[in-house]
Order: structure tokens, then sequence, then C-alpha cells
């Protein structure tokens, strides 16, 4: 059993990991994972990461003690608030930290795969902060029910392309980024939006959004007098969110990571998210891990209320985590998780993204010590989510 719980020479964590991608694709792959460490740790390229996260984004995010939360449930809850971020939410630490790569790789050029278009403002975004090319592939169908992101990649000067094949949903769109990329392999970078996808990107992404726990220890020092909580919690959809929040704790022992997963209707209602407790060893876009697929290997279409949550896997790390048993996960339904959203708009004033009311609704199904110190990671802001508020509380 590894020590260490992130990647070892290769790629993996654990058995996990690695990169199973197509001939064709292996030099734009093999070039970033020879130059990533490079440039990641020049600093020249640190200084303009940090700048960008102060000045752009706004961090750090504050990291907040819910005294009514906390009072609720009885123990020591801090929400670590990425939802303050510009763009609302933490992917955009993960797309500055690409773009600068990008650039530094000298592309001209940068595709992106969305779902819920989420991923895809915080690429467009940053391609017009460094007026870079952007096109974004998306499904057909979310194209249709995610009109406002698409407006606001169009505002920022993204093209949105698309994806007509299959379900014309996240899976076809990443199949048609992978296809533009294996044809214009010298000039374009393809920014993803997890800690999915082949090696290096699971540990890239990570480590751009390791600043999450990085300022958590930072904070928590300032305001408990020491750098580990108890606890951290954390959704995960393909879990770049969670990795930055576990990052910094993985080799400490002492604090519990707490995966949470979108149940949809139910684990074992055949509409679910629930990747750990359904998923086996698969491999999904260019990595090992565990996904939700038949007996015959098809991947299940996967279902949750929340967007973010909707996918089919999770990143290696994660399966790692769960795998090893260094992770707790817990599978979190629709409806424990929209009330779970709603209890913190009244008790705090703040209206969280669904996706981060899942990792809310572990309070209602799992005890904590009252002494416990408890950082649940507030991923994103609800503002997108506001239709599915109201139609399901009939606001
Ligand atoms: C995209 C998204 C997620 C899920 O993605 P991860 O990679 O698992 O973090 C969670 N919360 C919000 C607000 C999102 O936008």
């Amino acid at each position: 059993m590894n020590t260490s719980y992130n990647i070892d020479k290769k790629g993996y964590y654990g058995k996990f990991g690695g990169a199973y991608i197509p001939e064709m694709l292996f030099p734009n792959v093999e070039e970033l994972r020879n130059s990533y460490l490079d440039i990641m740790s020049e600093p020249a390229f640190q200084q303009e990461f940090h700048d960008l996260l102060r000045d752009y984004v706004g961090r750090p995010s504050p990291l907040y003690f819910a005294k009514r939360l906390s009072e609720k449930y009885n123990t020591k809850i801090y929400l670590k608030r990425e939802d303050l971020n510009h763009t609302g939410a933490h992917k955009v630490n993960n797309t500055i930290g690409q773009i600068l790569v990008a650039k530094r790789l000298g592309k001209k050029r940068i595709i992106a795969e969305t779902g819920a278009g989420q991923h895809g403002v915080a690429t467009a975004t940053v391609c017009a902060l460094m007026g870079i090319e952007c096109i974004v592939y998306m499904g057909e169908i979310d194209i249709a029910r995610q009109a406002p992101n698409v407006a606001r990649m169009k505002m920022l000067g993204a093209t949105v392309v698309p994806a007509t094949s299959g379900s014309k949903t996240l899976k076809d769109a990443t199949n048609e980024a992978i296809r533009d990329w294996i044809n214009n392999p010298v000039d374009t970078h393809y920014i993803i939006g997890s800690v999915v996808g082949p090696h290096p990107y699971p540990d890239m992404v990570a480590r751009f959004q390791s600043v999450i726990s990085e300022e958590m220890k930072k904070q928590l020092r300032e305001k408990e007098g020491r750098e580990l909580p108890d606890y951290v919690i954390a959704c995960v959809g393909g879990g770049s969110n969670a990795a930055g929040a576990f990052y910094h704790f993985l080799d400490q022992k002492e604090v519990g990571l707490i995966a949470v997963e979108a149940a949809g209707k139910g684990i074992y209602s055949g509409e679910s998210a629930a990747t750990s407790a359904l998923g086996k060893d698969g491999i999904i876009h260019g990595s090992r891990t565990l996904l939700m697929q038949s007996d015959d290997g098809q991947i299940t279409e996967p279902y949750s209320i929340s967007a973010g949550l909707d996918y089919p896997g999770v990143g290696p790390l994660h399966a790692h985590l769960y795998d090893s048993g260094r992770g707790e996960f817990i599978s979190i339904s629709d409806d424990e998780a929209m009330k779970a959203g709603l209890e913190l708009c009244k008790l705090e004033g703040i209206i969280p993204a669904i996706e981060s009311s899942h990792a809310l609704a572990v309070f209602k199904t799992r005890q904590f010590q009252p002494d416990d110190v408890v950082i649940l990671n507030l991923s994103g802001r609800g503002d997108k989510d506001l239709n599915t508020y109201i139609n399901y509380f009939d606001l």
C-alpha cells in the first residue's frame, strides 16, 4: 500500500490513473506530460498564477465560521467560500492555471468540453483575459437546456460547437474535443475541467486546485490556532474541488476526508451518479478509474439534479481514496441536497450551488462531535441553479 496518496512516476494513484489514449493523441499528451511540472515550478509562472488568483479571481476565498449552522448541528463548521470566486465556483482556479501553461507552450488556440456550461464559461473567461481563440464543444441537448451559459460563452467571445452524435451530451462533447485535438496537435491546448482524463491532467488540475487547502491551513491557524481540521467535506463530480480541498491533508491521517456523491433519485433507482457505490474498474476518458457501467462494459448514463455531479466516473485520485479506505464516501439524494441547500439560505444567508448542497446534506446523515472542526468546501454559488430551486420548491 502506498504511504502517499499522491501520483507515482507513471501517473497512477495506486492502481488507478495512467494514460489510455489513442496513438494519435500521444504527441499532445506527451508534450504536456514532459513539461507541466517544469512550467509550474518556474518562479515567474507561480508569480503570474498567484497574482491572477488574487487580483482577478479574488483569492484567498474566505474561511467563514458558520455560527448558526454550527449551532444547529452541534459541531464547529467552517465554509470555504469558493462560491465568492469570479465566475462563481472553484473551476476558474484550474482554467487560469491551464491557460498560463498553454501560453508557455506557445499554443494559439484553446478547446474545451462542457456539460452544464460551467467549465465552458470558466474557459471562455480566461481566453478572453488572454486574447486567445476559444472553441467549446457542448452536446446539442445541453445547449438547449443551458441557454444562459451558452449566452455567457458567446459574450466572452467563444465559439460554441454543438456535438450532435450519441446522446448529444457531455461524453459526446468530449469525443468531439478529442477529435479536434488530434487534428490540431501543434497549436491547440485542450483544457480539461476536472481531475479526470489521461495523466498528467488529474495531477495538474489537482495541483492548481490545491490552492484551496493551502489557504485552509493558513486560515485555520489564524482562527483555531491549528492547521489541521478534523474533517474536510466536499462534493465529487469528477472530483476537482474535492481534490483541491483534500490535497494538503492527504497524508495527514488524523484529518477525515469525506467525499460526497450524488445518489440522484436513490443509489439503486437506476437514476443516480453514485460512482463509488455502483462503479467498477474500467477506463473512461483516458484513465483507469471507477465508473458506472453495464456487465458488458458499456458506460451507464448518470443522473443527478445537479448538472455538475452528473458524471459516470470519478477521477483516479478519488477511486484510490475509496479503494484504500482513506476517504469516506457518502451518497446524497436530490431531495436531501435540495433541502440542505434551502437550509443554508435560511440559516446563513448564502444560496449554494446544488452541487455544494450535496456536501451540506452530510450534516443530516452523519454525526460529528461538538469540538470537531469541520471544513466544508462550498464549491459554488446558486445563481445558476435558481430555476431548479424555483421548480423544486414551487417558489
Ligand atoms: C463543476 C462543479 C462541481 C463538480 O466538479 P468537481 O470537478 O467534482 O469539483 C461541483 N461544484 C460546482 C459548483 C461546480 O460548478
